[in-house]
């Protein structure tokens, strides 16, 4: 016996509204029809940084002399009590993808014809451990990427650059240490694919910004590639 489409219409609609409810994700308010997930309200007062605007920006400043790279941006501060924290919470550990693809698609329209997307020709993920993908069913910094890639229309690929060693522990470590941990946690499957590519790389947040180092160090396996960053958040 086979399921009829209608019957897996429904299905799929009842396993979204499993996971996405009806209700904005920061103010609980109940969402509009047009709304999906984050009321606009919401959206309106995230704290948006602009920072792709800005040569030489906070995030640029702290990655600078680590690993080659054209501009880095992020979308807003990630601040205590603020607006993006619960957001990136729910993204990551109660099981919303939907929130990350939102957020990305809501960033790729304010970046939308801008300098800082000029030269860029893929969008790039940054890859969790297949365990810790398993274990969340998805990974979050590639739902970002579909969103941004949805508002942009640049392709986004993952399953090239892979995460090879499990999540190490970052806590009480020194800057040293922390290198030692993270150089050789990634690795291009096929480097001749991103050759001569500008890439933009894609995560939630950017703290130390130790795994967008290991990223890109990764990435110079891949000849002649110019790299640039895009998160959700900064931390600093
Ligand atoms: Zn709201």
């Amino acid at each position: 016996m086979t399921n009829s489409p209608m019957r897996r219409t429904n299905l799929l609609k009842e396993f979204s509204y499993l996971f996405f409810p009806n209700v904005c994700a920061v103010c609980g308010e109940e969402l509009l029809r047009a709304e999906e997930g984050v009321c606009l309200r919401c959206l309106y007062q995230l704290p948006r940084t602009n920072n792709f605007r800005e040569e030489e920006n906070a995030a640029e400043k702290l990655m600078a002399g680590r690993i080659p790279f054209v501009r880095i941006a992020s979308f807003c501060v990630y601040a205590k009590g603020g607006i993006l924290p619960p957001l990136i919470h729910q993204l990551k550990y109660h099981h919303q993808p939907d929130i990350g693809i939102l957020l990305g698609r809501v960033y790729g329209e304010d970046l939308l014809g801008s300098d800082f997307l000029k030269t860029v020709d893929i969008i790039v993920p940054v890859p969790l451990h297949p365990t810790k993908e398993k274990s969340r069913g998805y990974n979050q910094a590639e739902m970002i990427a579909m969103g941004l890639s949805d508002a942009t229309s640049l392709p986004f690929s993952a399953g090239n650059l892979i995460r090879v060693v499990y999540n190490p522990t970052q806590t009480k470590r020194t800057k040293t240490q922390r290198w030692e941990n993270v150089k050789d946690i990634f690795k291009v499957e096929d480097p001749e694919a991103y050759a001569d590519k500008h890439l933009l790389l894609v995560d939630d947040v950017i703290t130390t910004g130790s795994t967008l180092e290991a990223c890109g160090v990764a990435l110079q396996s891949c000849s002649n590639v110019k790299i640039s960053i895009a998160t959700l958040g900064e931390v600093f």
